[in-house]
């Protein structure tokens, strides 16, 4: 099944869909809500190329360290 017709038929919190995770290796921010998918959903950092499990999540107010 195509993830656009499970988004529709799951009915989905926002805020805790669209998260923004920070690549441990390079730093890089990859924000869902703006990329328009899930983190899980590449298979590298697209900075450094490094495996998408080094994207640790990030919280708003850490966002501006
Ligand atoms: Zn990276």
């Amino acid at each position: 099944m195509p993830l656009e017709m499970v988004a529709l038929a799951v009915p989905i919190n926002k805020e805790e869909s669209m998260a923004k995770f920070r690549c441990k290796i390079c730093g890089y921010i990859y924000d869902e809500e703006k990329e328009g998918r899930p983190v899980t959903d590449i298979d590298y950092c697209p900075r450094c190329k490094m495996d998408q499990t080094y994207f640790v999540p990030v919280e708003e107010d850490e966002e501006s360290d």
